[in-house]
């Protein structure tokens, strides 16, 4: 019997939920990716963020595997060393007190907002409970972190989504106040840079207008990590950049370097919400992605953190009025990029030049290993600039 190929197995039995791109993984070491087919890449997608140090990184590996050996999974009936030292590690280097452990971006949000509603329903009474998040954001896909997201083309088809989320224009700070000022907003839910909404960076006026409310108003500062946490922004969390200290800060993707985990840090104001019984995860925490996780944030120090800035600083300057680039945003290794080919074209073309690049709405996103050797660096973004430029007005003319 003819075995099917990786594509026709995919597309008769899982669910089409993907557009996935035509190529299947073989094998990868840091920044180089190799296809079935053999044919090399040099990956600037990182799987979305999360292999923060490459593929099969030695380092990592080493410490998910030490702990393979010692058991994979003990349920959080018991306690267990390396998911109790990433909470620490978590603590120390943020400021926060509290960590719940979950699998995912959409748990560690979902978590955030549980004890937000708590707080503000201990705090001020019934009644109190919504959210506000940003148009353009993004925080996950179960039926409450998609009510969270505000973003309507997510919504449409699964209503109605969990009560509770107002949404406000990260270009209206003036916004704010009229919606927190009717005195039921719990919380404001934000991404300093937004992801999926484009790779835009929160604007300092906005923050400081959050910020101010907040202090007024008693609302808990929910900052959404999952993506530009955990070094990619050039700091260890983005909400660092902008000096001020959220009460909550959910992440995952990059945390784990590569296997399933979510964490929601809680600060002083909301460390002693949860009790016992209110939350809970059979994977949450998983002693296998923890000792991953302790792993990358033992590194994530200042010369790993100042290497994010460089090679970020090397593509901004590279990528910056180049022919067929209209703009380029973001902030560390976390960037988007307006092109004047759509940005699936760019993408496809890239690939078939041996590059991986991911696409944000109309942008084209890059999302490189914080650790990605200059060399490859410097490759992949000639190759990019080729693809942006060609077919472009300059290059025919
Ligand atoms: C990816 C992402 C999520 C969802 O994470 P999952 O692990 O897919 O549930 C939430 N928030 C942001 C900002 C993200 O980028």
């Amino acid at each position: 019997m003819e075995e099917l190929s990786t594509f026709a197995l995919d597309s008769e039995y899982v669910a089409s939920t993907y557009r996935r791109f035509p190529i299947a993984i073989k094998e990868g070491k840091g920044s180089r990716v190799f296809d079935e087919d053999g044919k090399e890449y040099i990956d600037l997608g990182t799987g979305i963020a999360v292999n923060t140090f490459g593929l099969c990184d030695p380092v990592w590996s080493y410490a998910v595997s030490k702990q393979m050996m010692l058991y994979q999974h003990t349920s959080n009936l018991y306690y267990t060393r390396p998911t109790a030292r990433l909470a620490q590690l978590l603590c120390e280097k943020t400021g926060m007190k509290k960590v719940f452990f979950g699998n995912s971006g959409a748990e560690a949000n979902e978590c955030a907002i549980k004890v937000a509603r708590k707080y503000a329903c201990l705090t001020h009474g019934e009644g109190r409970y919504k959210i506000i998040t940003l148009s353009g954001s993004f925080h996950g896909r179960t039926l409450t972190t998609l009510a969270a997201t505000g973003q309507e083309v997510f919504h449409k088809d699964f209503l109605p989504l969990t009560d509770g989320f107002v949404y406000v224009s990260p270009k209206e700070p003036e916004a704010l106040r009229p919606l927190v000022e009717k005195g039921d907003i719990a919380a404001i839910m934000f991404e300093a840079v937004q992801g999926e909404g484009g790779v835009l960076p929160l604007s300092k006026a906005f923050v400081a207008e959050m910020t101010a409310l907040a202090r007024e108003f008693d609302l808990l500062l929910i900052a959404d990590e999952v993506q530009i946490g955990n070094g990619r922004s050039g700091m260890l969390y983005g909400y660092m950049n902008y000096g001020i200290t959220p009460d909550i800060v959910t992440t995952a993707k990059g945390l784990g370097g590569g296997l399933p985990i979510g964490a929601c840090l809680m600060g002083e104001r909301c460390e002693g919400v949860l009790s016992f019984g209110d939350h809970g995860s059979t994977f949450g925490g998983n002693p296998l992605a923890a000792a991953g996780a302790v792993s990358i944030m033992e590194r994530l120090d200042e010369e790993c953190l100042a290497g994010v800035r460089e090679r970020s600083a090397y593509i901004f300057e590279a990528l910056s009025g180049a022919d067929g680039i209209k703009s380029v945003s973001g902030m560390g290794l976390m960037i988007g990029l307006e092109t004047e080919r759509p940005a699936a074209e760019v993408v496809a073309d890239c690939r078939e030049r041996g590059v991986l690049v991911l696409t944000a709405k109309t942008k084209v996103r890059l999302l490189p290993a914080l650790n990605i050797p200059f060399e490859d660096l410097r490759t992949a973004i000639e190759i990019l600039k080729e693809a942006c430029a060609s077919g472009t007005e300059k290059e025919n003319a």
